[in-house]
């Protein structure tokens, strides 16, 4: 009890933040989800060999707000963007990603599902290296003084040779800022991590020294971190199922993914697959692998939801006993 009260007098003080994050209020399973398609206009994410990041998440979002609208019609969805834009028509890419949570925020969104596309490699598809393809062996003789010495080496042959770019398979993303988490201090260090970068240079982590910020830090690991992992842990267990590449759920808190400490929900981060694999660009382009990844996805929605909602049931019950 002493912690909800505590908790209650850190959401009075998030009230007066700029950012707009929500009171942590006690809704009932997800009436407002936000689609966030990444990248757009001026931003085009990562570069397959036909096509973009930006271009593949805005109909892949499309496709799954589509299918969640048939099945939930009393559910409101907004998308961050629906056309080839910085959400908002913000002007830069720091303001856009700023627009995607504010508008997260300001809509009382339950959820927040970003979706995007992972890339590696020097290029698309594959590229040239110049690589060792043999080695012969060559002896030399030299004289020293009045003795020959004969010595052995090897000449080196090389040639351009063309690399594939195999990286593939999917992987999910959530904040990672748990309040057990010892990150919780470090949150400014950069990880090694060299896949999802936003190209945002300007956005200020948050800073765990301003009471404020470690508040609304402290909330999100309390109300959001666990319903985020466990949303993003059934996004991977269906990709899984549908035969992909499982690359996990990952705990990150850098630039890459600023926008998902920035809202006041449960928000994850979806890697579809890599646009720098030709066969996974093909497939994510395809209306059947479009249709296939909307599926997944839209099957650990539901399984989140109906969890979501038994919770909330089972609560109720045991607060209407109290209460009688
Ligand atoms: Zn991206």
């Amino acid at each position: 009890m002493l912690r909800s009260s505590k908790l209650l007098l850190l959401a009075g003080l998030l009230a007066f933040t700029n950012t707009g994050f929500a009171q942590p209020a006690a809704r009932k399973g997800i009436r407002t989800l936000i689609i966030d398609p990444g990248h757009g206009g001026i931003d085009p994410g990562a570069r397959g060999s036909f096509t973009s990041e930006a271009a593949i998440a805005l109909q892949v979002s499309k496709k799954f707000g589509d299918t969640l609208a048939k099945v939930y019609p009393e559910m409101k969805i907004i998308y961050t963007r629906t056309s080839d834009i910085v959400p908002g028509n913000s002007p830069t890419i720091d303001a856009g990603l700023k627009y995607r949570a504010n508008l997260a925020n300001q809509s009382g969104g339950d959820l927040f599902i970003a979706i995007h596309l992972n890339s590696a490699g020097r290029k698309a598809g594959g590229w040239y290296e110049r690589k060792v393809v043999d080695k012969i062996p060559r002896t030399k003789t030299y004289k020293k003084g009045k003795k020959t010495y004969t010595k052995t080496y090897y000449e080196y042959v090389y040639e351009n040779v063309y690399v594939e770019n195999k990286a593939k398979g999917t992987e999910t993303y959530v904040w990672a800022m748990n309040k057990n988490d010892s990150k919780i201090n470090s949150v400014t260090k950069n990880n090694e991590y060299s896949g999802e970068i936003d190209s945002t240079s300007a956005l200020a982590m948050p800073d765990p020294s301003d009471p404020v910020e470690k508040a609304r830090m402290l909330i999100y690991a309390q109300n959001y971190f666990r319903k985020s992992l466990e949303l993003a842990s059934e996004v991977q267990e269906q990709f899984k199922d549908a035969g992909r590449v499982d690359r996990g759920v990952k705990q990150r808190n850098d630039k890459g993914i600023w926008v998902l400490q920035a809202t006041g929900m449960p928000s994850i981060l979806i890697e579809i697959g890599f646009i720098s694999n030709t066969e996974e660009e093909q497939y994510m382009a395809s209306e059947e692998g479009q249709r296939e990844i909307v599926n997944n996805i839209f099957a650990a929605f539901k399984k989140y939801k109906e969890k979501l909602e038994k919770k909330s049931e089972e609560k109720d019950k045991e607060e209407g006993k109290k209460g009688f």
